[in-house]
């Protein structure tokens, strides 16, 4: 896995493209992994989410995360 680092987070604003964050209040609760599409958030080894590397962050796959997490630690930074 590939976190998404702060260059390519650059990359992904400049060609005008959203991507998810997650903040501190984040529990470990795991739920964002499991219903997001494979690939966007994984736990690390503190058990806090992290969002990995992608092309592209599908809209539904945040907004299902962000449904899912019980304390509203993600979302949207452009
Ligand atoms: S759903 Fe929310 S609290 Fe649970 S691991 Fe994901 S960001 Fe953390």
């Amino acid at each position: 896995m590939i976190i998404l680092s702060e260059e390519k987070k650059a990359l992904l604003k400049s060609a005008g493209k959203r991507f998810p964050k997650v903040n501190d209040a984040c529990i470990g609760c795991n739920a964002c992994v499991v219903v997001a599409e494979e690939g966007v958030f994984e736990l690390d080894d503190q058990w806090k989410s992290i969002v990995l590397e992608m092309e592209d962050y599908e809209e539904k796959w945040v907004e299902n995360a962000m449904s899912a997490c019980p304390v509203d630690a993600i979302s949207w930074e452009a």
